[in-house]
């Protein structure tokens, strides 16, 4: 068995930043690092004892270099930084599962804790086939495309809940519940990696209920920009995209595995 655990920092135990920054930018980023880092190793290890032969970690917020890799699970190869073709860079069919650790709710879930879909400076929203999508669903169905599921999900109850609502049939971890984009009744970190860890166990045990997500094909995407100018700018970037509104990108994909964020 093979797997991949792609890796944000928003979503871990006792992590929310500070109001009017990224999290990257506050003083709660270092402790969100170490904390990522401990539940991905959770995970980790989870799944090598649960019989897998490989595993491999997919850094994946901001520039993709947040963890603390020397103390990651040695028994990992871990994809980092940015400029990646594609969302979970190279995953194929080869791979059992997917994982996600420290994810988040799409961008203006309420009382979700940093919600916000791939930037918060960037994008209002991204609609798939006419549905209000996040991270969660289109880094799914990235992996769902190459016929691998997603399998489990660690998040705040917002996350949660939306990974649930298109994956119903996934194990998920609720590291906190969250008050506001910025505050969150969190469980203890410990005991969050207590909980990965026992509940990749049961998501491994019945990977025969996991299904590939998929949207339907061909596939209708259009991104709502916060500025007239991040559409300007992202025109350039997006061959064959038109604009369809005052800050919407719109375009039709064959399928998924043509999606960048
Ligand atoms: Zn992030």
């Amino acid at each position: 068995m093979k797997f991949m655990i792609a890796v944000d920092c928003e979503g871990s135990a006792c992590v929310v930043g500070e109001p009017g920054r990224t999290l990257s930018n506050s003083c709660n980023m270092q402790f969100a690092r170490e904390q990522a880092t401990r539940e991905t190793n959770a995970a980790a290890r989870a799944l090598f004892d649960a019989g897998a032969e490989q595993v491999v970690i997919w850094d994946n917020h901001g520039d993709g270099t947040n963890l603390i890799f020397d103390q990651l699970d040695q028994r990992c190869k871990v994809l980092l930084g940015t400029g990646f073709s594609r969302r979970f860079p190279e995953l194929d069919e080869t791979y059992t599962g997917v994982l996600m650790i420290g994810y988040h709710a799409m961008a203006g879930t309420t009382n979700a804790v940093l919600a916000h879909t791939y930037s918060s400076k960037v994008y209002h929203a991204i609609h798939v086939n006419g549905l209000e999508v996040g991270e969660i669903a289109l880094d799914a169905s990235v992996a769902g495309e190459l016929g691998v599921p997603l399998i489990f999900v660690a998040s705040d109850d917002k996350g949660c809940a939306e990974a649930l609502s298109f994956t119903p049939w996934i194990k998920t971890v609720a590291t906190k519940q969250g008050f506001g984009r910025n505050c969150a009744y969190s469980k203890h970190p410990t005991v969050v990696e207590t909980e990965i860890y026992q509940t990749v166990r049961q998501a491994v045990d019945r990977l025969e209920e996991m299904k590939p997500f998929l949207f339907a094909h061909p596939v209708q995407i259009e991104i709502y920009f916060k500025k007239y100018i991040h559409l300007i700018k992202a025109r350039f970037r997006r061959q064959g995209w038109r604009i369809t509104g005052q800050k919407t990108l719109s375009t039709t994909l064959a399928d998924m595995r043509q999606w960048k964020c």
